[in-house]
């Protein structure tokens, strides 16, 4: 119930705009955004680096409203691709397809993605293209197979454990060897395509997990569930598979000290890090993944 609400609440834009401008904003989202500027980003990035910790960079935003202003985002990632290679890192992006416009034109989406992807390219690193609720699925599945045949081996897609077509998605992007990052899902979705009580999705995870580990192009482990996590770590074993076919990923701000582990233990583990204004709606998503984080928050705001 209370997930619900705060799901719901994430896509409140009255509360959004008042939250977003608040004096306090900074004291609420420090725990899981880097910070406001991309210069804060990579300071973040950088101390990830001397850490061994891989990053993402998401530049926040989502559902933009103008061509221009979708624009501008993709010019905020050309910036951060631009750091990148300055800093000489190997860290990725990740990027919503209606930051860039899909709500507003097909193609204007697919044009700003696909200078992203060209510059990933060139750096040798690679877009990782969010995924969104179950309504965007196919258009942004299309645009990432219509990417990887311009840009081969430079796109990622994402998949979400909780859909019920999920396997059949991994089986498609897999048989032309797109990276998968699989995730359980942070939407509110309806029970006619997603499963709705947790040990479903943790079942289906598991699965999947394994079949992305066995089929997969360099997938992406993308959960803070420790029994998922030594599910995958105990599959890898059994099977023999080389920690550098695979990466574990996590969100920055979460489970630090299960990332400090599987990074002692020689795994691959890249975080999500983002930054930017525009955070409120990534923020809501996070509290709704677990409530207890607004315990956490009450008492940094009292303390602060
Ligand atoms: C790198 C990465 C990228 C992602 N990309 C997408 C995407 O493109 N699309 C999408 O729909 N979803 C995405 N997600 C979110 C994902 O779908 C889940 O909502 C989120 O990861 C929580 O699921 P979980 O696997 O950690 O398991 P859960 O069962 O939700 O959590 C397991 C444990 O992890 C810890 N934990 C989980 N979430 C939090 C939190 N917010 N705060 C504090 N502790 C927490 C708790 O200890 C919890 O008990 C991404 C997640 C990651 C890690």
């Amino acid at each position: 119930m209370l997930r619900q609400t705060l799901l719901y609440l994430s896509a409140h834009k009255g509360l959004r705009h008042w939250v977003e401008q608040s004096p306090i904003s900074e004291k609420l989202t420090r725990r899981f955004i880097a910070g406001f500027s991309l210069e804060e980003e990579m300071d973040v990035v950088r101390k990830l680096a001397s850490e061994r910790i891989l990053a993402t960079l998401d530049f926040l935003g989502e559902n933009v409203h103008s061509v221009e202003e979708a624009a501008r985002s993709r010019d905020g990632y050309l910036a951060a691709l631009g750091e990148i290679e300055c800093s000489r890192l190997s860290a990725t992006i990740s990027v919503k397809l209606t930051q860039v416009g899909l709500d507003l034109s097909e193609e204007a989406c697919f044009e700003n993605v696909s200078l992203l992807v060209e510059q990933a390219s060139r750096l040798n690193t690679r877009v990782e293209i969010d995924m969104e609720s179950s309504e965007y699925t196919d258009r942004t599945l299309d645009v990432v197979t219509r990417l990887q045949a311009r840009f081969p081996g430079h796109v990622r897609a994402v998949i979400q454990a909780y859909l019920y077509r999920s396997e059949a998605d991994i089986r498609m992007l897999s048989e032309r060897q797109i990276p998968i990052r699989l995730c359980k899902g942070a939407y509110q979705e309806p029970p006619s395509v997603a499963y709705a009580s947790k040990t479903e999705v943790d079942r289906n995870y598991s699965k999947l997990l394994k079949l992305l580990l066995d089929h997969g192009t360099q997938p992406a482990i993308a959960s803070h569930d420790e029994r998922m996590v030594r599910t995958a770590v105990a599959h890898v074993r059994e099977n023999r598979i080389s920690p550098e076919a695979f990466e574990f990923q996590m969100l920055y701000g979460i489970r630090r000290d299960l990332q400090r582990e599987l990074v002692g233990k020689g795994f691959r583990l890249r975080l999500y890090v983002p930054y930017g204004a525009a955070w409120y709606p990534y923020f809501m998503r996070r509290l709704a993944e677990r409530p207890a984080n607004l315990l956490f928050l009450a008492r940094n705001l009292i303390r602060n």
